[in-house]
């Protein structure tokens, strides 16, 4: 029986996630296709009640149903609640399992990249779901401090109520703050949704002067951006969002068929599948 696994969302039509999961399933031998699976809000139910079919292993879940999928499973594990977001779902013997595997994602590209982060004091910029796993990925690698800022106030008091108990400074997105704060910080991250389209920039690219030699800035962009040709230019450190995206799905695969993701495989399928859709 050719098993299946899918991407629940609206829209999900642009995504990568197809390319990267089938990739690895065909490394691997598995007899089992990754599909889009579009759901409008209204159908939400009755898609993840698809899931217990025999021939499901589970799927993936994002905008905008990451957390309201929650009360359609059995178990939603406690860094998924944590985080308010289901991206995974775990079909096994007729039971839903929800699970949250952005954070574990981030933590594996940014120790490859910047194997000393957990010495270094981190800026996120963003305070939506993306800079939720990012601020909980932070805390799981120990870094000294986390500051985050955001345009606006809704998120950022949301953030507030609901990682309670996780440490994180807030500020404001004004020149003369981030100016004064960037000297001390070793990894400026960008979990915002500006940065896919040349010119859009999540903060004047003029303050990257103010950052430390040898710091690292990370956009979840997955691909390269102005903010990230800017870093560079610099001569700082610099990450883009292409091996979160695959980390995160190569913690899905293995939750999905308990075996070993081909990470290397999934990289290029993915670099492949983002490269063709500029
Ligand atoms: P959300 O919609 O939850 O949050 C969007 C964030 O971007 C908010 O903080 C919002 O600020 C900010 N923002 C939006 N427009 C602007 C603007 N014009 N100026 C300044 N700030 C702005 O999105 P997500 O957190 O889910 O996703 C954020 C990004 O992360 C996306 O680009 C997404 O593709 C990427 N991502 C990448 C992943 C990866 O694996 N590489 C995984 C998950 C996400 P405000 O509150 O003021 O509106």
């Amino acid at each position: 029986m050719t098993r299946r696994i899918g991407l629940i969302g609206n829209p999900v039509a642009h995504s990568i996630s197809p390319a990267i999961q089938n990739a690895a399933l065909a490394a691997k031998g598995i007899d089992a296709t990754y599909e889009l699976w579009q759901t409008p809000l209204a159908e939400l139910a009755e898609r993840v009640a698809s899931l217990r079919a025999d021939d499901v292993l589970g799927a993936n879940v994002t905008v905008p149903h990451k957390l309201a999928v929650m009360e359609y499973l059995d178990e939603v594990s406690e860094v998924a609640t944590r985080a308010g977001a289901v991206n995974t779902i775990v079909h096994r013997e007729g039971r839903l399992f929800g699970d949250n595997t952005d954070i574990a994602g981030f933590a594996t590209s940014l120790r490859a990249a910047c194997p000393d982060a957990k010495t270094l004091p981190a800026f996120v910029l963003g305070a939506g779901g993306a800079a939720r796993a990012v601020i909980l990925a932070l805390a799981e690698i120990g870094v000294p401090t986390t500051t985050v800022a955001n345009r606006g106030e809704a998120r950022m008091a949301a953030l507030d109520a609901e990682l309670a108990g996780i440490a994180f400074q807030r500020l404001g997105m004004d020149e003369a703050g981030l100016r004064d704060a960037l000297p001390t910080v070793g990894v400026l991250i960008n979990a915002t949704s500006i940065g896919w389209h040349p010119g859009e920039t999540p903060l004047s690219l003029d303050l990257l002067a103010a950052l430390p030699e040898g710091a690292t800035v990370v956009d979840l962009t997955y691909r390269d951006t102005d903010l990230l040709a800017a870093a560079r230019a610099r001569g700082l450190r610099t990450l883009d969002g292409l091996p979160m995206l695959v980390h995160q799905g190569a913690e899905a695969f293995t939750l999905w068929t308990s075996v070993e993701a081909p990470v290397a495989e999934m990289l290029t399928a993915a670099a492949i599948a983002r490269d063709a859709r500029r």
